[in-house]
């Protein structure tokens, strides 16, 4: 299968299967595991912070970092389409009792930062009360550089608010801005980091902050149920990912680059004028088409993700330059016999 419906779906390579093998472990609750210890370290430093926690998904470490800057009946402000927003079943308010607020974001993946400061509630009681200004880099690819960041936290730090780091992808980020992580994340109060997605491995996220911060998030985590034993063995593929795939994203923006530069010339397809954002692509077709379109490629061994009218392309570690032209090839055919 040549799957670009996300980067989620890569598979462990050999040198994680190798780290895993040779791992040290302990129990983790407790502490004990050097390796996720190790793996803590290493992203804290990366991102420019003092403490790191690892949780298993994207979504608890959003939660956490939620939950330990807000108390029930606080208010976070955030960009409307933001994964935590839209995308995390609700958990800030459904198990915090905090108050989302939601503003627009632009064409380039961007709150806009004066009508978030225009949501920044007075202490009145009449309003909850805002403790928390949350951000996402990349948004659908979407890469902000280093003032856009510097930006957004002087904001916060402006009203004496918190700033949350939704960095999921924040190293294709860094790639696309040709800058260093720390340059994206160090004036955030806490960031977040998926070693999951284009880093490629299996499981796990990083929440990085202050000591005292992670200390404290570690309270939430325990609640959230993700506090694990011997996961030093899934922390071992997450140092391969951090030490050896950060580099190799370029690649995958390379060939995002290319699959929506010969897509682009394909009548019946259309892409976004800027072309591809670090490694995704989005590609509308008519409406006639979506599902015929989809089983066509599927039967192809090609998956393609995405809501209609929009189809989005990932590209990841598991897809080659060859698996780019067989599916610009695939997505050809399909337009020449529906034309
Ligand atoms: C994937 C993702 C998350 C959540 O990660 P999970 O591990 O899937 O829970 C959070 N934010 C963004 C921007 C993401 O892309």
């Amino acid at each position: 299968m040549i799957d670009l419906r996300s980067d989620t779906v890569t598979k462990p390579s050999s040198e994680m299967y190798k780290a895993m093998a040779a791992a040290e472990v302990g129990d983790d609750v407790y502490g004990d595991d050097p390796s996720v210890n190790e793996l803590e370290e290493t992203v804290a430093d990366l991102l420019g912070h003092e403490a790191g926690m690892y949780v298993p998904s994207g979504t608890q470490s959003n939660l956490s970092a939620v939950l330990t800057h807000c108390g029930r009946g606080d208010e976070y402000i955030i960009g409307a389409p933001y994964h935590i927003a839209r995308a995390e079943a609700g958990g800030t308010a459904a198990l915090g009792g905090v108050v989302p607020q939601h503003v627009p974001v632009g064409a380039d993946g961007a709150v806009d930062l004066d009508a978030m400061e225009d949501q920044i509630k007075p202490d009145d009681m009449h309003f909850p009360m805002t403790r928390l200004l949350c951000f996402e880099n990349t948004h659908n690819g979407k890469a902000k550089g280093p003032d856009y960041m510097n930006a957004a936290t002087s904001l916060a730090k402006r009203h004496g608010l918190a700033a949350h780091l939704d960095g999921a992808r924040i190293m294709n980020a860094a790639i696309a801005n040709d800058c260093a992580a720390k340059d994206l994340t160090s004036g955030f109060d806490s960031v977040s980091l998926c070693l999951s997605k284009g880093l490629g491995a299996p499981a796990g996220s990083v929440l990085v902050s202050s000591a005292p911060f992670i200390k404290a998030a570690r309270r939430w985590r325990k609640m959230l149920g993700g506090g694990m034993r011997q996961s030093g063995l899934y922390a071992a593929c997450g140092l391969v990912a951090i030490r050896s795939q950060v580099d190799r994203l370029a690649e995958d923006h390379r060939l995002a680059a290319r699959l929506v530069s010969e897509l682009a010339q394909i009548p019946g397809i259309e892409t976004e004028p800027e072309g591809a954002h670090t490694n995704m692509i989005f590609i509308q077709v008519a409406g006639e088409h979506r599902d015929a379109l989809q089983a066509h490629m599927k039967e192809r061994g090609i998956l393609i993700g995405g809501r209609a009218p929009t189809f989005r392309l990932v590209t990841h570690r598991d897809i080659s330059e060859a698996d780019v032209q067989t599916t610009v090839g695939a997505f050809a055919e399909y337009f020449r016999d529906a034309g």
